[in-house]
Parts: C-alpha cells; sequence; structure tokens
C-alpha cells in the first residue's frame, strides 16, 4: 500500500461484498447475525474482530475512522454523532470528580460551555490560559491536572498554538495532551508528531466539507482509545453508518479541497490586506501573522479561515453582511460555499465584551470561511460589501 496522504484517503476501504461493488456499499443495519451460539458467545467475548451492533462498530463507521487513523498518524479510533460528542465523550472517559483540566480560553464556545458548565457538575474545574501567555501554562497545572487541552487554529481570531512547545510541557508534566484538530485537517497538520496523545475532529466542518452531515471523530494512543471506546459503546453517542458513507467518500477528496480552499483563502487575505476599509487581517500564512514562523513550522497550509477587522466596530461588521450578495450567512465552516460571520452581534453576541476580547473578538471582527467557488467571485463580493456604506 502507498504511503502518500491522497492515495490511503481514497484507495483504503472495507473488503468488498459478494457483488465485488467498486463504491463502499452503505451498511445500514443496526445489528449483525451469529451462526451459532459458540459465534456468539465467542464474538460478544471479543474472542474475534467482528461486527455486533453498530453501537459498537459498523463497516461504514470503521472505514471512516481507519482512514482518519490513518491521515492523523495515529492508532486507533472512535466515530462519533457529533463533534461534541466525541469531546464530550473523550473528556467524560478520561477524568473523574475532582480532577482538573488546562486549556486555552480559545475554544469552540461549546466546549468553553463544557468546560464552565457542564464539567463542573462532578467537580472537575479548568484554568484558561490565553493565546499569547503560554509562558504561563506550566503555573496553571496542579496536582490534579490530567489534560492540557487546545485548539489550532483559534476560532474565530485564528491564532496560532505552538503544538511543539505545549506537547513539551504537557510530556513533562505527565499530562494528556489532546488538540482539537477540525481547523486544520490532518492533511494541514498532525498534532501527534508533536507528542499529541488524542485528536479530536468535529467531521462536520471541512472533513465533510459540502455541508451535509455532522460526525466528530477521536483518534489516538491504543490504550486510551479502548477506554475511550468501552465508554462510548455503553453510553452511545455512535455516529450513524449514513454519515460515515458519507464522511468515507469526502475523505477521498480532503486533500484536493484543502489545497483549494488554502489557495483562495490566501488570496483573499491578501486582498484584505490591501483594502482600506480593514484595519487588521489574520490568516496564518500571512507574515504579518504574529504567529507566522510556529505557523510555517507546524502547517503545510494556511488553511480555509480568514479574520479581518472592519473598521467602525460593531456596525460596520453589520452593515457589511447585510450587503454581501453571494456569500452565506451561516454558522458553519469548512463548506464548499463560503460563509461570512460577524461573531461580536451573533454568536459570541451574549457574551461580555470583556469577555469576547480574551478570545480575540473585537467589534468589527469578521470572520471568513473561504469557499471553494472562482476565487475572482469570492473577492468581489466581499469588495462590494467594503464598500457599501
Ligand atoms: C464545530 C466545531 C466543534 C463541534 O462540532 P459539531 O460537529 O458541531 O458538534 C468542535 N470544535 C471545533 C473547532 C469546531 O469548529
Amino acid at each position: 500500500m502507498s504511503k502518500h496522504f491522497e492515495t490511503q484517503a481514497i484507495r483504503s476501504q472495507t473488503e468488498r461484498s459478494q457483488f465485488s461493488e467498486h463504491s463502499t456499499p452503505l451498511y445500514l443495519t443496526s445489528s449483525f447475525v451469529f451462526n451459532d451460539a459458540e459465534d456468539m458467545r465467542s464474538s460478544f467475548a471479543e474472542e474475534k474482530e467482528r461486527n455486533l451492533y453498530s453501537r459498537f462498530t459498523n463497516p461504514n463507521t470503521t472505514e471512516f475512522v481507519d482512514k482518519v487513523v490513518t491521515m492523523e498518524g495515529a492508532e486507533s479510533g472512535y466515530a462519533f454523532a457529533t463533534g461534541m460528542s466525541a469531546i464530550f465523550t473523550t473528556f467524560a472517559t478520561l477524568l473523574n470528580a475532582g480532577d482538573h483540566v488546562v486549556s486555552c480560553r480559545s475554544v469552540f464556545g461549546s466546549t468553553h460551555s463544557m468546560f464552565t458548565k457542564f464539567l463542573p457538575k462532578w467537580n472537575i474545574e479548568t484554568s484558561y490560559f490565553k493565546v499569547d501567555e503560554v509562558d504561563l501554562v506550566e503555573n496553571l497545572i496542579q496536582e490534579n491536572t490530567k489534560i492540557l487541552y487546545i485548539e489550532t487554529p483559534t476560532n474565530p481570531a485564528v491564532d496560532i498554538l505552538d503544538l511543539e512547545l505545549i506537547g513539551k510541557i504537557a510530556k513533562k508534566h505527565n499530562l494528556l495532551f489532546i488538540v482539537d484538530n477540525c481547523f486544520a485537517t490532518p492533511y494541514i497538520q498532525q498534532p501527534i508528531k508533536f507528542g499529541a496523545d488524542l485528536v479530536i475532529h468535529s467531521a462536520t466542518k471541512l472533513m465533510d466539507g459540502q455541508g451535509r452531515v455532522l460526525g466528530g471523530v477521536t483518534v489516538g494512543k491504543k490504550e486510551l482509545m479502548r477506554e475511550i471506546y468501552l465508554f462510548a459503546r455503553n453510553t452511545g453517542p455512535a455516529m450513524s453508518p449514513f454519515n460515515a458513507w458519507v464522511l468515507s467518500k469526502s475523505l477521498e477528496t480532503l486533500a484536493i479541497r484543502v489545497e483549494k480552499h488554502s489557495e483562495n483563502a490566501l488570496k483573499v487575505a491578501q486582498f484584505l490586506e490591501e483594502n482600506e476599509n480593514v484595519e487588521l487581517v489574520k490568516y496564518p500564512f500571512l507574515k504579518s501573522h504574529p504567529q507566522y514562523k510556529v505557523a510555517k513550522k507546524q502547517m503545510k497550509l494556511g488553511g480555509n479561515i480568514v479574520a479581518f477587522e472592519i473598521k467602525g466596530g460593531i456596525e460596520a461588521g453589520r452593515t457589511f453582511l447585510n450587503n454581501i450578495k453571494m456569500c452565506s450567512l451561516s454558522a458553519n465552516l469548512g463548506d464548499t460555499r463560503t460563509i461570512v460571520t460577524h461573531p461580536s452581534s451573533t454568536t459570541h453576541g451574549r457574551l461580555s465584551e470583556e469577555d469576547r476580547l480574551e478570545v480575540g473578538i473585537t467589534d468589527g471582527l469578521v470572520r471568513v470561511s473561504v469557499g471553494l467557488e472562482n476565487v475572482e467571485d469570492i473577492i468581489e463580493d466581499i469588495q462590494q460589501a467594503l464598500n457599501a456604506k
């Protein structure tokens, strides 16, 4: 088997059925049958590797997971109904009451809610550091700290955290290092190379890439994944076989899509840097990005998310959204269709200004998830909306 990323994404599939189909069929079945009592006994005793029930495994979810495991350079994995169920189940498996988490403050909104509203129900507290406070991480580590958690690039401000540096801190203090790699995808960056024990994805975003299905996946060390599998198998957050079938197909085009997304995003970022209505542009592969060197070290490409600061604050942000003609106003990202959001008046509108600034959300911040339309059309739409008064 060839080692190249694209080839493995396309050529690895479950075994063909008796019909010799070329494309993997959809195994839409809740359970699997046994020949006799002994077959059933030995299967449940895990003496043989086979599918029993689709809450545990299913050929479609296995194909999807195996592809992500290969892409991330992991040992094992499990597929979940959503990105959030992957994140929650991973934490719920690995943490005991009274444990402590250290995380960057710039995490996905629902992950922040999990840390601040739900894990405290089990007496699990989280200490945050800001993206520019990596030198303070060691001060936050306590006797009961179990997990060090980050996302990079961050949402929505597109800051970059140094995976190698944070991986070393985790190792030194014997913490589990867990990375949400959703914004980068394994085509751009593989956190396991920098010491991550587990990598989590919302497959809903660039892995699907066409805005159709929800999904999540956790991959990493075998012994940790075994614990997560047993927890998930009994608590039920499994991905549906249909979604796994869609996502396995999507992974076949991940590399070529991410290449084009990144090429378009860089052009959009360069255009914005020259525009007089724009105060500041954040894109990992622009030289002006504060963590440009780190981005270049750990990322193959800049990804598809561009953040920029529009002159004129909240009102200018709202005017910009109201004048967008082609791009979508939507909460998703990583779609073929370019999506623009104005976090301070929408997704993060309920946070206090202080809380918003902690995650880099200034009043005029606009996030663009650059799609696969012709980049000239994307730029034309953004340009006319920037000019509108
Ligand atoms: C969307 C997203 C999630 C949550 O994924 P869902 O599939 O919506 O549950 C988690 N982390 C990041 C970085 C995301 O963008």
